[in-house]
């Protein structure tokens, strides 16, 4: 078998720790299968180095930035290579350049637009393990980039899928996807299977356990994602991320998720005429800011108000987009201390009532919702900061997901 392993950060968080990685390595290609490992960068680490770029100032250079940060998953990726040779084995560390994985120039956030699988197939066939700094490719003109955070998944799966592997193993410190974060809730339940769409939303809606956009290529590629933990031998058989089944949408609800790190931005008193929405989310696509719910009131008098959410990191770059629109507004203000709360699950698009049950949760727990969105399959509310780990408890077990 042709297997690809991803060990986040936390798993390679520390010497002891890249050692137990290389053990289970070891043991997956002693079994007799090809093995191609994607590391992270040992946990805190792109935090930490970030922290250094913004020492010396608040909006440094991106092309500099991603230089930075893919160093720490070289420092990973050329230890467990190390590791690995020490134990008698054949391996060799990559950068993403060195795997061939080509991305846009969209620095901090690239897309890969293409994978030469040649450099990892000639690898592997004189029998080495690879091993593959994760998170980075190189644009065009050969600069380094990165694939945003939690950007190794994507490097993983979109590795599995160039080469057509058997698996795509994601080994984190959780041993697969809950119905909640398990930190938030301690009777979440592991799921056994989670159909793209819904993991998909969840990524998206604040699930940090896999990059939304590694969940996308996935399905894409119908490439079969398993979530397993890093620490546990026994008992480990994760959770499938896979195409969906009739049996999925017999659940109602599959998981909540969290996500406290949007700010809502609102327009008050802007111009209503015709255009001037495609002028404004126009100007906030070409900063590449991502847009997600958004509300315009009923105008009144010539004006109305606008209201939408956005990622409390691009609140500076939304800031200077919006310059533009001072004028043409009464009043521009910013909320950083919002959460957004989702519910997610394909069986929503055959039962009634899931949102009622969603509103009736809040209100008995006093929580006001300032924002509703929905879809086929999910609910989002916009809610105060501080009530998000109640909201999601309440919510929780409202779906009986601790059954
Ligand atoms: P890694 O460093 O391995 O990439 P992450 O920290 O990115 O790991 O993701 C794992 C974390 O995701 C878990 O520790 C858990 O707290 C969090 N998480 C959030 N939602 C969920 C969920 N629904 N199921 C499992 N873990 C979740
Ligand atoms: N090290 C990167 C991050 O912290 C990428 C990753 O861990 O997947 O976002
Ligand atoms: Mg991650």
């Amino acid at each position: 078998m042709l297997i690809v392993q991803k060990y986040g950060g936390t798993s390679v968080g520390d010497l002891d720790r890249i050692q137990n990685v290389a053990n289970r390595v070891a043991k997956t290609a002693k079994a007799g299968n090809d093995v191609v490992v994607v590391v992270s960068a040992m946990s805190g680490e792109t935090n930490k180095l970030l922290g250094y770029a913004n020492h010396f100032s608040k909006t440094p250079p991106q092309r500099e930035i991603d230089l930075l940060v893919s160093s720490g998953e070289r420092v990973t990726s050329a230890l467990l290579s190390i590791a690995l040779q020490e134990m008698g084995l054949k391996a060799i560390a990559m950068t993403g350049r060195q795997a061939g994985i080509k991305t846009d120039s969209n620095h901090t956030k690239a897309r890969i637009s293409f994978i030469d699988p040649e450099p990892m197939k000639n690898q592997l066939k004189s029998g080495k393990i690879v091993v593959i700094a994760g998170f980075q490719g190189i644009n065009e003109n050969g600069d380094v980039t990165t694939l945003g955070r939690g950007g190794s998944d994507l490097t993983a799966v979109a590795i599995a899928g160039a080469l057509k592997a058997d698996v795509c193993e994601i080994y984190t410190d959780v041993d697969g996807i809950y119905t909640t974060d398990p930190r938030i809730e301690s009777n979440a339940k592991r799921l056994n299977k989670i159909s793209y769409d819904e993991m998909l939303e969840l990524a998206s809606l604040g699930a940090k356990v896999m990059q939304s956009r590694s969940v996308e290529l996935g399905k894409k590629l119908n490439v079969d994602i398993l979530v397993k933990s890093s620490f546990k031998d026994e008992d480990n058989n994760g959770t499938l991320i896979t195409k969906e089944s009739k049996e999925m949408e017999k659940v109602l609800v599959s998981g909540i998720a969290l996500d406290k790190n949007q700010a809502r931005v609102t327009i008050f008193g802007l111009e209503d005429k015709p255009g001037i929405n495609a002028e404004l989310f126009n100007k906030l696509a070409d900063k590449h800011i991502n847009v997600d719910m958004i509300i315009q009131n009923v105008s009144h008098d010539g004006k109305a108000n606008v209201t939408f959410t956005i990622p409390q990191t691009e609140i500076d770059l939304a800031k200077n987009v919006l310059i533009d629109f001072e004028k043409r507004c009464d009043e521009i203000s910013f909320d950083d201390s919002i959460a957004k709360v989702s519910i997610v699950g394909v069986g929503m698009k055959s039962h009634s009532g899931v949102a009622a049950n969603a509103f009736d949760t809040m209100a008995k727990e006093n929580i006001n919702i300032q924002m509703i969105s929905t879809s086929e399959i999910k609910i989002s509310m916009v809610i105060d900061e501080k009530y998000g780990e109640l909201a999601v408890r309440a919510l929780h077990s409202a779906y009986n997901l601790d059954k």
